[in-house]
């Protein structure tokens, strides 16, 4: 038995090349000393899954910014704005990837979005009328012919070109298939560039294989392949998918002259069915992904060893392999010897992963492996439950009824009452949580994590903030205010520190896009509110002034989705539980007399299914009631409120509003305020706040801006149900900006009610 991986991570152990590029960013060093980090970084993983005993080792998964970006230029998908810089090839690779600003003019950066169903977020290829697409260079083959000269040999992975195509931007009057013949003439070339340098195997990815796919998407997929893999020749191509099963397409896939094919048993929960319908072609390699590539977890290797059993009996030959590229995982476990041993013997990640890969192929081969030390100690570590359960909120979760996740009085009859109650005006104005971090704000919290001030200084400077926090939104004239967030870096590790059964590690970074990494804090065990999180604090601020301040806190779909969970219980129990957690601080809010609490769900569309047949049973069907969870026993009169950042939710209105919150505030200045259609078409009930400004953005707003949007939203949104604020939190502007803004939003707010009066 041989392993594959389908990629590496390639920011280094220690974030080298994020630390390298942005060094090239600021002009300390030049392009040839990037290269060449990279190509020293590049080596050195190669040996690490060299000495792992990797029979497939990837090359040109390495990328100096992102995997798409390298394709939109290896193909001469270069938009006209960034030929006419005239800068040199690394120059104009990253204009593209980061916009230009200097003496060579002013462009935009290309689109980035959110790679499948990940957290990695990749650059979207332009495809403009005049794009000719074609190969560039041989360039995806340097790194190849570096591993060879080491006397490693490699498979180069490119991007299919069905995937390349379904994922690029067509600009102009031009579609995908007005593209697809040059795209296919340039794929044709990458395989003679292949077959010239003596490359075995080829992987082409095409994740995009495991979406929904329309018959038309089927045929197209064939008839590029057909082509392509006439041209073949001596090169072995593997067809890689990942992130889900291919059921649209499997019998198609198989008869294709595919050499390999790459399947994902861990997110693909029909690939085993598929195979057992279908069988597998005999003159294939199956290229088995069972050991998860995205999560952090210790494989169980009953689970794999059995399935690789059963893959033997229908296919000559497999290959063990992850289910997609180990990208989205941190480099090594080794980087985190602050760890209790306990509870780092359950991590895999990167490294650790090519030693599990390693280990289950020789146990495929140990008659009665069963009784082996290395699958002994492995499957104690799926017996060891006592460290990670909590039979009290385990008990809690299995007492759940429905009374849990409803409020008691119908919405309708909730918001009238609350406006009686709060007595807030037509059109109030509020924000969404966190004000400026300044320079003192930040100190606060370096000096207290170095341990240079005590807890109780801490506080008391943080309560200073609050203070000049509320002052100035007094001042403002803000109907709804906020204490500001200064105690918080993140809204999700702060709760999670405050949470049981959450681990924090030091260095497990994860390339989120670019030069940028998130280090998502691990579900460890069953979860429990150690203590009051918030409740001192706004508490706090609600005795500072007349108005009412919102409690705020971060709702349990996005705490989940922003960190790794648990594999050894459902999503459901993890959100249910992160969910009672979060009930406990609101009612404690609500005991302390707060009169209005926001729950954030900013990363609520995160985790949909790719699959739209599984957007309810595997997710919005108990996410949704994991917020409702949060909520459910309040007082009618206590308004809640949520927030999310992207107003992409066109598609699941109903199931917003099904959340049961009174008022939702939403990103929306940037999609022009299409959003808005929807939710007067499907009948939303629960007051909104869109986005009347970009936070994204230094620009301060107009008062006659303001009024324009405010007059547009109330076209589509009854003038009792509509909140005015900003898009989203103003923690990353300037303090002078956010005041001018601010100013500006209440006047346009007073000015409309008026004439609404
Ligand atoms: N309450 C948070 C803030 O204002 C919300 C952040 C977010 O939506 N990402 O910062
Ligand atoms: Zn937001």
């Amino acid at each position: 038995m041989e392993f594959s991986i389908v990629g590496f991570p390639r920011i280094g152990a220690h974030r080298e090349l994020k630390f390298e590029t942005e060094k090239y960013f600021r002009g300390e060093i030049g392009g040839a000393e990037l290269l060449d980090t990279a190509s020293r970084l590049r080596a050195a993983q190669w040996k690490t899954q060299r000495d792992a005993g990797c029979a497939f080792i990837p090359s040109n998964d390495f990328s100096l910014y992102d995997g798409m970006l390298d394709m939109a230029f290896m193909l001469n998908a270069i938009p006209q704005r960034f030929r006419e810089l005239h800068l040199d090839d690394i120059g104009t690779y990253f204009a593209m990837a980061r916009g230009y600003q200097g003496p060579q003019g002013d462009v935009k950066a290309l689109a980035m979005k959110k790679w499948f169903n990940t957290n990695y977020h990749y650059i979207v290829p332009e495809l403009d009328d005049d794009t000719e697409p074609r190969l560039r260079s041989d360039a995806f083959l340097d790194g190849y012919r570096q591993a060879k000269a080491m006397g490693i040999e490699t498979k180069p992975v490119v991007v299919g070109p069905f995937t390349f195509l379904k994922l690029a931007h067509c600009t102009g009057q031009k579609t995908a298939a007005d593209f697809a013949s040059a795209v296919l003439a340039a794929y044709t070339s990458v395989l003679e560039k292949c077959a010239e340098n003596g490359v075995r195997w080829l992987q082409m990815d095409e994740p995009y294989l495991v979406m929904d796919l329309t018959a038309e998407d089927v045929e197209f997929f064939c008839a590029l392949y057909e082509k392509l893999l006439a041209a073949k020749g001596s090169v072995k191509v593997l067809l890689q998918t990942y992130f889900g099963d291919v059921r649209d397409c499997y019998e198609r896939l198989c008869a294709l002259p595919f050499d390999g094919i790459g399947l994902d048993f861990v997110e693909g929960r029909q690939t085993a069915a598929l195979m057992s319908a279908h069988g597998f072609p005999a003159d294939k390699t199956l290229f088995a992904g069972l050991v998860n590539g995205k999560n952090i977890w210790r494989c169980d290797y009953a689970k794999v060893l059995g399935r690789l059993g059963e893959l033997k009996a229908v296919c000559q030959r497999t290959v063990l392999s992850t289910s997609c590229s180990l990208l989205h995982v941190p480099y090594t476990v080794r980087n985190e010897p602050q760890l209790p041993a306990e509870i780092t013997q359950h991590f895999s990640f990167a490294c650790e992963k090519l030693a599990e890969l390693r280990e289950l192929c020789r146990l495929s081969e140990t008659p009665n492996y069963h009784f082996s030390s290395a699958y002994c100690t492995n499957q104690a570590l799926f017996r060891s439950g006592g460290l990670r359960e909590d039979p009290e909120v385990r008990a809690q979760v299995n007492a759940l009824t429905d009374a849990d996740f409803t409020r008691q009085m119908p919405r309708k009859e909730r918001q009238a009452l609350q406006r009686k109650v709060l007595g807030l005006p037509l059109l109030p104005t509020t924000t969404i949580g966190s004000f400026p971090q300044t320079k003192e704000v930040k100190q606060n919290r370096a000096k207290y994590r170095k341990g240079e001030i005590s807890e109780a200084e801490y506080r008391t400077n943080a309560k200073a903030f609050i203070k000049n926090c509320i002052k100035l939104q007094e001042e403002l004239g803000l109907d709804v205010l906020v204490h500001g967030e200064f105690e918080r870096n993140d809204m999700v590790e702060f709760f999670g520190e405050n949470l049981s059964g959450y681990v924090f590690t030091a260095n497990a970074w994860v390339q989120s896009y670019g030069t940028r990494g998130v280090k998502p804090p691990i579900v460890f065990g069953d979860v429990r509110r150690k203590k009051s999180i918030t409740t001192d604090y706004i508490r706090y601020a609600n005795s500072l002034t007349g108005k009412d301040v919102k409690g705020m806190l971060t709702g349990p779909v996005t705490i989940l989705n922003w960190s790794f969970p648990r594999e050894d219980i459902t999503t459901q129990e993890m959100m249910y539980q992160i969910g009672l957690a979060i009930r406990d601080e609101v009612l404690e809010l609500e005991a302390a007399g707060v009169r209005i609490i926001q729950i954030d769900e900013a990363a609520l569309r995160e985790k949909l299914p790719l699959r739209r047949a599984d957007w309810h049973s595997e997710y919005l069907d108990f996410a949704i009631k994991a917020f409702r969870l949060c909520h459910a026993r309040v007082k009618p009169e206590t308004q809640i409120h949520t927030h999310m950042c992207y107003s992409e939710f066109e598609d699941i209105i109903p199931e917003i509003d099904a959340m049961d919150a009174d008022v939702i505030t939403f990103e929306a200045s940037r999609s022009k305020l299409a959003i808005l259609d929807s939710l007067k078409a499907n009948h939303f009930e629960t007051e909104a706040g869109p986005g009347v400004y970009d936070i994204h953005s230094p620009r301060v707003p107009n008062v006659a801006e303001i009024e324009t949007a405010l007059r547009l939203m109330l076209e589509k949104i009854p003038r009792e149900s509509l909140w005015v604020n900003p898009d989203c939190g103003l923690k990353t502007r300037g303090e002078p900006e956010t005041v001018a803004s601010l100013t500006n939003l209440v006047k346009a707010a007073k000015t409309v009610r008026e004439s609404l009066a």
